[in-house]
């Protein structure tokens, strides 16, 4: 008797489908969501600031 254990090789890692916690802060910010405190990023005079914790992104 030999029990086959089917591992399921489905790559189901779709780019949005992932967990805000598991992307990077670039990914983060790319999202429009605060790598600080996860809140939403407002777009102001080509920097993405957090009205939430303060947190600006210019480069
Ligand atoms: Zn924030």
């Amino acid at each position: 008797m030999s029990e086959e254990i089917s591992i399921p090789v489905s790559d189901k890692i779709d780019k949005m489908d992932v967990p805000a916690e598991a992307l990077s802060e670039a990914q983060k910010i790319k999202k429009g969501i605060c790598p600080s405190c996860d809140g939403s990023l407002v777009f102001q005079e080509g920097c993405k600031v957090c009205y939430s914790c303060g947190w600006g992104g210019c480069e």
